[in-house]
């Protein structure tokens, strides 16, 4: 879809270096993943995993599980531009997606049972997660189900426990350590969407 940054005032004092290393891979040879932490009409996690050069997506409205075994709906969403990936700021109310993004997390991430594309395409992918917040095994499984017009998902926790999350990790952007009050306020990236939302 066509979406372009439409004002971009990012304070690059306080966006740090080693985010922009993951994306332009230039530290390790793996592809990167970025979720975004989206206050729209509902809040949710967008988890996007950087494959074909495009940003394959899903909606969270639950977050990420961390006990073994647990599962939360994924939502399989269209594709994002890789330029997107750090966008943090605000998409005007009445757009596509209005409301605040946080960068909630960057990291790394390695499909472990087919290539990347393979593994979408079966259904099912298994991954390991290295970022500064989720750590370890996650799996994403296609169902037969749908969600509204999309492809109902589960992300499910595998191999074992991780602790859950502090509440100062929970709240504060990967990229900037803003919460997403501080994000809607500074009001310093906007990102206009083509599509209006009715
Ligand atoms: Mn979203």
């Amino acid at each position: 879809m066509g979406m372009k940054i439409y004002n971009k005032k990012r304070n690059f004092k306080i966006t740090p270096k080693p985010a922009e290393k993951v994306l332009k891979k230039k530290t390790k040879n793996l592809p990167s993943f970025i979720v975004q932490k989206h206050a729209a009409r509902n809040l949710h996690y967008d988890f996007r995993l950087e494959m074909a050069g495009v940003l394959k997506s899903w909606a969270l409205p639950k977050g990420f599980p961390v006990a073994k075994g647990d599962k939360r709906l994924a939502i399989h969403v269209e594709d994002h531009p890789m330029e997107y990936a750090h966008f943090e700021g605000v998409i005007p109310e009445g757009q596509y997606g209005g409301g605040t993004v946080m960068v909630w997390e960057v990291g790394y991430y390695q499909v472990l049972n087919a290539s990347p594309l393979s593994a979408l395409k079966s259904g099912k992918i298994e991954m390991i997660l290295a970022g500064t917040k989720l750590k370890g095994h996650w799996t994403l499984v296609r169902t037969k189900n749908k969600s509204g017009d999309k492809e109902a998902w589960l992300l499910l926790k595998s191999h074992d426990d991780v602790k859950p999350l502090s509440a100062s990790q929970e709240n504060k952007s990967a990229l900037t350590k803003r919460t997403m009050k501080q994000i809607a306020e500074a009001r310093d990236a906007v990102w206009q969407s083509d599509h209006s939302h009715s």
